[in-house]
């Protein structure tokens, strides 16, 4: 079997532990791996910024595994390492689309929707919302078809690689539809969070960018189906050309057209499939608080803005609908995204994130599984109501915690 070093995560901030990285080539390889491992975890596109991915045991990776993308009526069905850059097209050839799309496509499904990533609107779940059934390889090596009326669905597809080896997801799609983006600058702050759903409801997907203080740093990102979203303009808003800040980052040719109609994979990301996304020198945090809880939320980080802003790099605003899955961060409750993008400065980001996790604790804050959070594990554990049936259903699946890591032992309990 191939094998690899297991390297860092995408931006450097992460080395992974684990020795070196098995690139099984078929299901039956990887099964051995299973079956004579003690701890696994699956390195996929490695876009995230802690130890959610890594392991003390083996790191596998399904890039030589054969790759399947199936579109069967409104289900598509993709096996292997898929990103969404890959995916999307082939979905917009047969006429199908996704509901939403991260603002990158180079993140594979199955690490994305193990984790809840998300993009932005009112009436958008994240994009574990959109699964319809998984396959997970176990410790045996058996293969479970996990979908929605199975007991164990609503921890599956958003299972932190908990329950083992995603081999194939099932992603609900829609007729294919077409989306126009613009970027204005010009909102006034009071004006974004004296009326969130106004704002955040102007268009299918809204992100805000800010800085927390200046307000020539303040962006709001729209994104309709239905023609330029004008409605940005009666609140103030004036278009930005090509040359766009993102907070501190300076985006070099990297993001997608704004201005013109196009299909909607190619709008509904910021970043381009074909260029590095964001800044790349980076660790991003986000936590998520009710939407009803937005303005005082966002009010109580503005506070305490001086502890963290020498860090930052630009913070993005987003909203994400409520769903049923057992660990999401949405679960039950529309929420808005609060995120970080921070200089690569761990120790630093690390000393400031406390501060945002107290202000926000009041408002029922749970964390961005695949970001940087120091929040300790029982607070987490207490915003998640389903957590002990997770866990149930984790040990049931995973008896012997081969799927188990650092990061689900501190942050979990399991
Ligand atoms: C520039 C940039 C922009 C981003 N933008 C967004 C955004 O818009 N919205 C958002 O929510 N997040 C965003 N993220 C975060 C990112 O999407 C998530 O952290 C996501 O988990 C990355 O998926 P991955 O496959 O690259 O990660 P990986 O680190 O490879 O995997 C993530 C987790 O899933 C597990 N896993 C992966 N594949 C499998 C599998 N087949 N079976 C079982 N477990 C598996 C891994 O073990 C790990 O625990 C961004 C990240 C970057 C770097």
């Amino acid at each position: 079997m191939q094998t690899r070093p297991p390297g860092a995560t995408w931006s450097g901030n992460h080395r992974y532990r684990a020795a070196e990285t098995l690139l099984p080539g078929d299901l039956d390889e990887l099964a051995e791996v299973l079956t004579s491992a003690d701890a696994v975890r699956v390195q996929a596109t490695r876009h995230t910024f802690n130890d959610v991915g890594d392991t003390d045991g083996v790191l596998v990776s399904l890039e030589q595994l054969p790759v399947r993308i199936e579109i069967d009526g409104d289900r598509a069905r993709v096996e292997g390492l898929v990103t969404f850059a890959e995916l999307a097209p082939v979905l917009e050839a047969e006429g199908r689309a996704l509901h939403n799309l991260g603002s990158l496509p180079h993140i594979s499904v199955a690490g994305a929707t193990a984790t809840g990533t998300h993009g932005s609107g009112l009436r958008n779940g994240n994009l574990s919302s959109a699964v319809r059934a998984v396959d997970v390889m176990d410790a045996d090596g058996q293969t479970h078809h996990i979908d929605q009326t199975h007991e164990w669905f609503a921890a599956a597809a958003l299972g932190i690689g908990a329950f083992g080896v995603i081999t194939a997801v099932e992603l609900q799609t829609e007729p294919s539809y077409t989306v126009t983006q613009q970027a204005y600058t010009g909102v006034a702050w009071d004006d974004i969070v004296g009326d969130p759903e106004r704002v955040f409801g102007g268009s299918r997907s809204v992100s805000v960018f800010t800085t927390w203080g200046d307000p020539a740093h303040d962006l709001v990102w729209a994104k309709s189906d239905d023609g330029a979203p004008d409605w940005v303009e009666t609140l103030g808003g004036r278009p930005v050309g090509d040359d766009i800040h993102l907070g501190r980052i300076r985006t070099v040719d990297n993001t997608t057209p704004r201005g013109t109609p196009g299909p909607w994979h190619t709008r509904l990301p910021h970043f381009r499939a074909d260029a590095l996304p964001s800044d790349g020198d980076e660790i991003q945090s986000e936590y998520f608080v009710p939407m009803a809880s937005a303005r005082d939320a966002l009010a109580a980080v503005r506070a305490i803005a001086p502890a963290f802003s020498a860090q930052l790099l630009v913070s993005e605003l987003r909203t994400v609908a409520a769903d049923e899955l057992w660990l999401s961060p949405a679960y039950q409750r529309d929420v808005i995204a609060i995120h970080f993008t921070w200089r690569n400065d761990t120790d630093g980001v690390l000393a400031v994130l406390p501060h945002i996790e107290a202000a926000l604790a009041p408002f029922d804050v749970r964390p961005h599984w695949g970001k940087a959070f120091t929040m300790p594990g029982e607070a987490v554990r207490a915003s998640l109501a389903r957590i002990d049936d997770f866990t149930a259903a984790a040990h049931r699946v995973d008896p012997r915690g081969v799927f188990r890591n650092d990061f689900l032992r501190r942050t979990l309990g399991l």
